[in-house]
C-alpha cells in the first residue's frame, strides 16, 4: 500500500512542478513514506532524517505513512521535520509547497493519478484504512477507518491500464475482502451487460467479477485478505473468473484460538480454513468451474505459535519453519 501511495505522491509532485532526483542530499524536498509495522523500518528514520538535514539545512522534510501520526515519533524528530502528513491528507502537500493557488484538488487522495513504477504490473488501490483494530497493529490509528473507492473509478483505472498493455492488476487495500461500494454503473464498459445500468451495493466478490469482465488479456491478483471476510461467495467468484490468479493469500497470523482472541482477529482456527469442510468446498468449486488447478494453501502454525507466542516475528517464524505444515491440494 505504501508503494502505491508513493506512486500517487510522485505524480502529484510532478504536477506541482517537481522533478525526481537520485541525489537525496541535494534535493529541495524529501518525503519519507514510513512503515510502522517493523521496528527496523522505524529505526531507520532516526538516523536518516537528521543526516539529511545536516547535509542540506535548506531541505524541506515531510514524513508521511504510518509514523506520521505517532506523537512519540513527532516529539523525537520535530526539530528536523517540516511537515507531518497523514497519507489520506496527501493533497495538503500543495498548500505546504505554496502551490495550491487556483488548483483544483481532488477530495480524496485515491483520485490522484499514480506514476506507475512498472510497465507490466500495476497496484490499484480499492480502499484505504482499517476498522479491525488488531491489538498489535498501528494501521487503523495511522490510516484511519476504512474508506473504499467507488467501483467506477477502479474499473476505469484498470481499463486504462489494460489498454496500455499492463498484464498484472493487483487490487490492494488493508482488507480487500471487506470492500463495499454503491455502484451506479453502465455495464457496457465491460464486455458484458449490453449497456445495462446497475445501481446497487457491491462487495469484493462482485468487484472481482466486474474487473474480470473488462476485455483484454491480464491477470487479477489482490492483497490483503482478512480471514474473517473470506466468504464462500468470494471463493466461488475466484474459481469462476478466468482472469483471477489461482492463489489466495490469507494472513492467518496464528493457529491458536486463544492467541487469535488476544490479537483481536475475530475468527477462529476453524473459520480461517483449516477445516476440511472449507477445503472440500474449494475443490468442488474448482471442479464446477472446470478451471484446472485451484490451490488453497494454508500455513499451519499451531506449534510455533504456542511456543513463541506471535507468528508475526519473521526470525522466529523462520526458526519454526520445520514445524510448519502445509495443507494444500490441487
Ligand atoms: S486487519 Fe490488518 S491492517 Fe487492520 S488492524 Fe488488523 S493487522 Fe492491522
Amino acid at each position: 500500500m505504501n508503494k502505491s501511495d508513493s506512486e500517487r505522491m510522485a505524480n502529484f509532485l510532478e504536477e506541482l512542478g517537481y522533478e525526481t532526483t537520485e541525489e537525496k542530499y541535494k534535493a529541495d524536498l524529501v518525503i519519507i513514506n514510513t512503515c510502522g509495522v517493523r521496528q527496523l523500518a522505524e529505526d531507520r528514520i532516526y538516523g536518516f532524517v537528521p543526516r539529511i538535514k545536516k547535509e542540506n539545512p535548506k531541505v524541506k522534510i515531510v514524513i508521511t505513512g504510518c509514523l506520521s501520526g505517532r506523537t512519540d515519533v513527532q516529539r523525537r524528530m520535530n526539530d528536523y521535520v517540516d511537515l507531518w502528513l497523514l497519507t489520506k491528507d496527501m493533497t495538503k502537500l500543495a498548500e505546504f509547497l505554496n502551490k495550491a493557488d487556483k488548483r483544483e484538488l481532488p477530495d480524496s487522495y485515491l483520485k490522484i493519478k499514480p506514476k506507475y513504477d512498472s510497465t507490466f504490473s500495476a497496484l490499484v488501490p480499492i480502499g484505504n484504512g482499517c476498522d479491525n483494530f488488531c491489538t498489535y497493529c498501528v494501521v487503523p490509528h495511522a490510516r484511519g477507518r476504512e474508506v473504499y473507492r467507488p467501483a467506477e473509478d477502479i474499473i476505469n483505472e484498470v481499463k486504462e491500464l489494460v489498454g496500455k498493455g499492463y498484464k498484472e492488476i493487483i487490487l490492494i487495500a488493508q482488507n480487500v475482502n471487506s470492500y463495499e461500494s454503491i455502484i451506479n454503473y453502465e455495464l457496457s464498459i465491460t464486455n458484458k451487460g449490453n449497456g445495462r445500468k446497475i445501481n446497487k451495493k457491491i462487495n469484493f466478490a462482485e468487484l472481482i467479477r466486474l474487473v474480470n469482465d473488462i476485455p483484454g488479456n491480464f491477470w487479477i491478483r489482490f492483497a490483503t485478505s482478512h480471514p474473517k471476510d473470506m466468504s464462500d461467495e468470494l471463493i466461488k467468484a475466484l474459481a469462476e473468473c478466468e482472469k483471477a490468479c489461482h492463489h489466495i493469500h490469507l494472513p492467518v497470523q496464528a493457529g491458536d484460538d486463544e492467541i487469535l482472541a488476544r490479537m483481536n482477529r475475530k475468527y477462529t482456527v476453524e473459520h480461517c480454513g483449516l477445516s476440511w469442510r472449507k477445503q472440500k468446498a474449494v475443490r468442488r468449486i474448482s471442479e464446477v468451474g472446470q478451471r484446472g488447478k485451484f490451490r488453497y494453501d494454508i500455513h499451519r502454525q499451531i506449534q510455533p505459535t504456542a511456543r513463541y507466542g506471535c507468528a508475526e516475528n519473521e526470525r522466529r517464524r523462520f526458526q519454526a519453519g520445520e514445524e510448519k505444515s502445509r495443507i494444500g491440494f490441487d
